[in-house]
């Protein structure tokens, strides 16, 4: 536990710079499996997306840590009416999170409102670890932002959960967009519970069919259970989607603004 605590007193800024300054530097030097040109541009415009969200989030955090210390006050949430051990709480809490994300996902991909938001993330045609930053800084402050909240509210989990979950699935959400090769065994066993890097890719198929599919975060377990696990193989994938595919639609002040426009689905 004292561990745990040491663990979720760093800052989780440092965790994801570590994180990345790793796996972007192992792109530029390994073997990546997609060749892609102008990746100055692309890291400039993923990272102008991270200092938005940044900024946000010191007004967003606050919320949220406001919100779950008063839910927690008021002893709201099914765990609060179950004696378990603290530890069986936690890692229940990280998977109730990622399943509640994972609901949020899977609407966002249904209600156009949220379509608007959430296919900045699914715009990246040149995919590597800074598509990771390449979230609407709105989709994720308030609308999974709010997610975190709900799950709090229903299970009755703290902020020592909320840390942990975030420090479980951020190496996801690096790794999940890395431009590296991945074998495909990795797949077939460590795949059947949690997500890796090739299920997540399939997430971002050009092809509608592929992309409403695999949503969890962390446990891909998610998708199987509710009937939305799909496979295809990760060198067969055409990332991003058609009607964003001009350059000029690739930076960032068009991507932050283009939730107001109408974009005709092109399939
Ligand atoms: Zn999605
Ligand atoms: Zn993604």
């Amino acid at each position: 536990m004292e561990t745990l605590n040491k663990l979720l007193s760093i800052d989780l800024n440092y965790i994801v710079i570590a994180l990345f300054v790793v796996f972007y530097s192992l792109e530029q030097i390994l073997e990546t499996q997609f060749n892609f040109k102008k990746r100055g541009q692309h890291f400039f415009h993923s990272a102008l997306f991270q200092i938005v969200f940044l900024i946000g989030n010191l007004f967003w955090a606050s919320v949220t840590i406001f919100s779950i210390e008063w839910l927690n006050r008021n002893e709201i949430g099914l765990f609060y009416l179950i004696q378990l051990p603290v530890w069986l709480k936690l890692v229940l809490g990280v998977a109730m999170i990622d399943m509640v994300t994972y609901w949020f996902h899977r609407m966002s991909h249904k209600v156009p409102v949220l379509w608007r938001f959430h296919r900045v993330h699914h715009s990246d045609t040149t995919m590597d670890s800074t598509t990771y930053f390449r979230s609407h800084p709105v989709e994720i402050l308030f609308w999974f932002g709010s997610s975190n909240i709900l799950a709090a509210g229903i299970f009755g989990l703290d902020l020592l959960t909320l840390g942990l979950y975030f420090l479980v699935a951020t190496p996801f959400f690096i790794l999940e967009h890395t431009n590296l090769r991945f074998p495909a065994w990795l797949d077939k066993t460590l795949g059947l519970v949690i997500t890796t890097p090739n299920l997540h890719k399939v997430h971002h198929e050009q092809d509608q069919y592929y992309t409403d599919s695999n949503f969890a975060d962390v446990f891909i377990l998610w998708d199987r259970l509710f009937g939305t696990y799909k496979y295809k193989p990760v060198e067969q994938i055409k990332f991003g989607l058609k009607e964003f595919e001009e350059n000029k639609k690739q930076t960032f002040w068009y991507l932050f603004i283009s939730p107001l426009f109408k974009i005709k689905k092109v399939t």
